[in-house]
């Protein structure tokens, strides 16, 4: 035990009747601890006296698994966050966050030409120390055992709206080091933040972090990094607050879920939740789903309505297109169904890691049904066939959204499937040459394409003139950043020479 621990433990045990007999590696009881925090950050008078604080800055976010590739060392896709300016109403227990965020890489639109205007309340509100510690420090907070995690003393708390929370102090300065929480995953299950503060220097007699940094129990993930340019406290007018509920975030996501479902060709259908779904597909005595997209309960709702396709056929195959967060969104889900998962060979480690994590405080269909999981591996290309169906599926070449991704072909009915090769909402397309390339290489003539994300199937024409139109508000786009001396992530746009779409 160090010293800061030992001398709270000790005027601890002088006040209190069974303090005096606790071995000397209790730690002291939360209200103790928290309260020496208090007294870091400026004294409990100071800091339980202060009406707001004004934080602003810069940063990155890290875009949720939209990673390149499903490899533990690929390169993580970020988030810019700038003019950022977090507004803690602290007597009213709420914040207003307010950023405009620019991707750090090329998609399909520009994400923070309007600046985000979000009510925060609740666990929402306490990834920063003072707004923590003032709730664990709350009449209305339920303190909990205190334990030791390499050395600092680990306050747990369940704040009014039941949430349960841990901060940890520094053992040397007794500042709030870090807050952790845990909230739910469709890909992830369970998912522990942290977040972490570093760099305290005293504003109007508070101690702040200058450094937030938050991670996630999963690959030890950065999720996010902010560097604080000011602190204001108590100023006079916060700006207007929306109304509205917060953003407490957690739980497995997704509501009541409507299924559609459309008949492209004998023993083809559509289905869809919203514009997100894929084909299934009739085999002699079974059904294959195309993609998990969306969350568990999207998912289910299209597996259900599947289910209910041909009498006496059941879907026993996913084929998932590729990794990122919004596509292989259900595999946890889709191995709690008993489904083999079909998958470009590359993904399986990824996969084993999804089903792997626990879903305790969080439950989800394979935390409540526990199977292990079939894998069947694409390496280059699978062919599905009995007498009634052929189905082709094909690694996907020359597309860097992503690596390690496929897509199938109906070779009968001239149906291709693809998940982020197109979609026809897109504003930009930066890869505008790799559905035609990836047609060309594997020597198809498809006559529909049915797109993941889309309201519907397209013929194969239709799509690519689509595309053809993305790519040149791309260009666009690159050419007045290039103009106004603003080098863009993508720009200048880079596309196959085989692509559809003429040279800039
Ligand atoms: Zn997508």
């Amino acid at each position: 035990m160090n010293t800061f621990l030992a001398r709270l433990a000790l005027s601890f045990a002088g006040v209190v009747v069974f303090g005096a007999a606790a071995p000397a590696q209790v730690p002291p009881p939360a209200r103790v601890l928290l309260e020496s925090a208090a007294e870091a950050m400026g004294g409990l008078g100071r800091i339980s006296g202060l009406n707001n604080m004004v934080m602003t800055g810069f940063g990155q976010r890290y875009n949720t698994n939209g990673n390149l590739s499903p490899d533990l060392n690929s390169p993580p896709k970020w988030v810019a966050v700038a003019d950022a300016e977090r507004s803690f109403d602290l007597r009213g227990k709420r914040a207003l966050n307010q950023e405009r965020q620019s991707r750090m890489f090329p998609f399909a639109s520009s994400a923070g030409n309007n600046r985000s205007n979000t009510l925060q309340t609740g666990r929402a509100t306490l990834d920063h120390p003072l707004p923590a510690l003032l709730e664990a420090l709350s009449s209305q907070t339920v303190l909990g055992p205190v334990r030791i995690e390499n050395g600092a003393p680990v306050i747990e708390f369940t704040i009014q709206q039941g949430e349960t929370l841990w901060m940890a102090l520094d053992p040397q300065t007794r500042l709030p080091a870090w807050v952790r929480w845990i909230a739910g995953d469709s890909q992830l299950g369970d998912v522990t933040h942290t977040a972490y503060f570093t760099g305290y220097l005293p504003f109007n007699g508070v101690r702040l972090p200058a450094g937030l940094m938050n991670k996630i129990d999963w690959r030890d993930q950065i999720t996010f990094m902010f560097q604080v340019d000011s602190y204001r406290v108590n100023v006079a007018q916060l700006p207007p607050f929306p109304q509205g509920g917060g953003g407490a975030g957690g739980g497995g996501g997704g509501g009541a879920a409507q299924a559609v479902v459309n008949k492209l060709a004998d023993g083809v259908w559509d289905v869809r939740v919203g514009r997100n779904g894929g084909p299934v597909i009739e085999f002699d005595d079974h059904l294959v789903i195309f993609e998990p997209v969306g969350s568990e309960a999207q998912f289910f709702a299209r597996l259900d309505a599947a289910n209910k396709l041909v009498a006496g056929k059941q879907v026993t195959s996913v084929i998932i297109s590729h990794h990122h967060s919004d596509h292989a969104a259900a595999v946890r889900g889709a191995v709690a169904r008993g489904l083999t998962i079909i998958a470009e060979k590359g993904n399986e480690g990824l996969y084993r890691e999804f089903v792997a994590r626990p879903a305790v405080k969080f439950p989800d269909a394979l935390a409540r049904t526990p199977r292990p999981m079939t894998f069947r591996p694409v390496d280059g290309k699978l062919v599905l066939e009995d007498r009634k169906q052929r189905l082709e599926i094909f690694h996907v070449v020359e597309h860097l959204h992503m690596s390690n991704a496929l897509f199938a072909y109906l070779p009968n009915q001239r149906i291709l499937m693809e998940g982020d090769l197109s979609d026809v909402s897109w504003e930009w397309h930066w890869w505008a040459g790799a559905l035609a390339a990836n047609i060309k290489h594997y020597g198809l003539n498809p006559e529909t394409n049915v797109a993941v994300h889309g309201s519907s199937a397209l013929s194969i024409k239709e799509t690519l003139a689509a595309i053809a139109k993305q790519v040149e508000a791309a260009q666009a786009f690159c050419k007045q950043n290039v103009a106004a001396g603003i080098n863009f992530f993508g720009c200048p746009v880079q596309y196959n020479a085989e692509g559809p779409v003429r040279s800039q």
